[in-house]
């Protein structure tokens, strides 16, 4: 899940990535810009309309399986009572 580091006194914000790398961006900025000092403002948000967990977006591959094989099964039968 991406999150963004955002300064709201510099008006500034990392690029979307793994929180590791915002917390990354906020200790670089705050050291750069900011004299080592904390920043008002500054927060690490989850990008909006992220999903919490990503594998959540999609089925799961054993769901896929399972209804693969339950169709191949399924196609098996039909030919052998079409014979
Ligand atoms: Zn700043």
């Amino acid at each position: 899940m991406p999150y963004v580091y955002r300064c709201r006194q510099c008006r500034a914000s990392s690029p979307p990535g793994p929180r590791r790398d915002a917390e990354v961006y906020r200790q670089e900025h705050r050291d750069i810009e900011h004299g080592g000092l904390v920043p008002d403002g500054e927060a690490i948000t989850r990008v909006p309309g992220s999903t919490p967990d990503p594998d959540a977006r999609y089925v799961s591959s054993a769901g896929i399986l399972g209804l693969l094989a339950l169709l191949a099964l399924a196609s098996a039968v039909f030919r052998l009572l079409g014979n």
